[in-house]
């Protein structure tokens, strides 16, 4: 998905996600070979999916999948569905999935799939053929202990179902292959809220950490799908006034706080936000540049840019999509005394319980959701902690030291691993 920068050029993930991973390692002052083993994807594959259409007609999709780095674990990450997919985008995405489970001290690397597809605009049986057809091209490289996929925008437990489906029908009952499953299948507790509870529990750590109470705080939340609507319900149930949400058709704002819920039934009921009556209708860019403490961006990457950059009203951004804000954009940030909370801190929880389903599945036994609640937290409030400990140390951003965290884990792995010899 490309957005314009302030300085006019496009850039994608993989841009963004080499950008950021510059800043830090020039800090740690990595060697260009060190650099280039780091940057560079392990594998990339691309395949053509031929679907037959309900009309009876074929179409031929194109989808990726992208192992980035498996030196301190198996491949993870999430399988994307959109018109906007390119192989630059998952690259990027991949990536950063390698630096989020490192930062999070997971056993597990990175990678990231998509299929370029209209999603909104294929039936139930076009997406189920097209989700097959694309674990037969890929189902060589994925595996529970290989890579093991899981949700990501507009893809759901339903076609994680599918998919833990057709690769057990070729290698036997594989539940681990595939996390953010059905519950009935292997899925965890949990799992569905997960990234959203994350984030609540990162911006409440920050809010403790500003001496704040929450419900003395608002937050605009942009996205209103798996991730931004169970942010903002979490955070809303904390306490803290979520004044703005939106989807891609619309925005709503509401000064006196959105009743967070009832917004959540009425997009389910209607597909969209559009047409809800409690708050004021706007354009949902608008929503970006609302007035709240806190902004909560949870949709697409390259949200905040040059052009809304000076309508910015938030004082903290909490990244809860992945790379949303443009990285030309990002270093002029502080001098509008805005500070960043990285994505792969986060929207970290998300992974963390869809470790949680795989060891559960490799265990064939399901944990209890209080336990699941409070290892998360344990993971969450952990990275935390250390990313601000790091960055108040060094007097750098947050970003930079949570890179400077996970770059430093998967360059231990691989000395250790004797993938990447070390010459010192
Ligand atoms: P989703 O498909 O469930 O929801 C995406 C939402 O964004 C939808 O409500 C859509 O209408 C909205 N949207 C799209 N364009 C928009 C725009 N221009 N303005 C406002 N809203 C817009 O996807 P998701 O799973 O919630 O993922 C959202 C982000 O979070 C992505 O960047 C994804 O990579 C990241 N993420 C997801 C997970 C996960 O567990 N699902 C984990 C980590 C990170």
């Amino acid at each position: 998905m490309k957005d314009i920068s302030d300085s006019g050029f496009s850039t994608d993930c993989h841009k963004a996600s080499i950008m950021q991973f510059d800043r830090a390692a020039d800090m740690m002052e990595l060697d260009g070979e060190l650099r280039q083993w780091l940057n560079t994807s392990f594998r990339e594959l691309s395949v053509r999916i031929p679907v037959t259409m309900d009309d009876g007609c074929v179409r031929v999709f194109s989808g990726y999948r992208v192992q980035h780095n498996n030196v301190r674990g198996p491949h993870k990450g999430g399988l994307r569905y959109h018109p906007g997919v390119s192989l630059g985008d998952i690259r990027g995405l991949a990536a950063w999935m390698t630096w989020k489970c490192a930062l999070l001290d997971l056993p597990l690397g990175g990678a990231k799939g998509g299929i370029t597809c209209n999603p909104k605009e294929m039936s139930s049986g076009e997406l189920e053929r097209l989700t097959r057809e694309y674990i037969h091209g890929i189902s060589d490289l994925i595996g529970p202990s290989k890579d093991i996929p899981a949700p990501d925008i507009n893809t759901n437990a339903r076609i994680m179902g599918w998919i833990m489906d057709e690769y057990s029908r070729r290698q036997g009952y594989s539940p681990g292959v595939v996390t953010g499953k059905p519950i009935e299948l292997g899925g965890s507790p949990g799992r569905e809220d997960a990234t959203g509870k994350g984030v609540s529990m990162i911006v409440s750590r920050w809010a403790e950490k500003e001496n704040r109470r929450l419900d003395q705080t608002s937050a605009a939340v942009q996205g209103f799908g798996n991730v931004g609507y169970h942010a903002a319900f979490h955070l809303s149930r904390l306490g803290c006034k979520i004044v703005a949400v939106s989807d891609s058709t619309t925005g709503i704002i509401n000064k006196d706080g959105l009743d967070v819920e009832a917004a959540g039934r009425y997009k389910k009921d209607n597909g969209s936000l559009s047409g809800f009556v409690g708050g004021e209708t706007v354009d949902q860019s608008e929503v970006l540049t609302s007035k709240c403490d806190y902004l909560i961006p949870s949709a697409l990457q390259n949200a905040i840019h040059g052009g809304n950059l000076e309508k910015l009203q938030a004082r903290v951004i909490f990244e809860a999509a992945n790379g949303p804000i443009c990285p030309y954009t990002e270093p002029k940030l502080p001098e509008r005394g805005i500070t960043v909370l990285p994505d792969i801190l986060v929207n970290g929880g998300g992974v963390t319980v869809s470790y949680f389903e795989w060891v559960q599945n490799i265990q064939h036994f399901q944990w209890k959701d209080e336990t699941i609640q409070i290892e998360l937290q344990a993971v969450m409030y952990r990275a935390f902690d250390k990313v601000i400990a790091l960055a108040e140390k060094r007097n750098i951003s947050y970003r930079n030291a949570a890179y400077i965290l996970a770059i430093d884990k998967v360059v231990q792995a691989g000395h250790l691993r004797g993938i990447y010899k070390s010459r010192s």
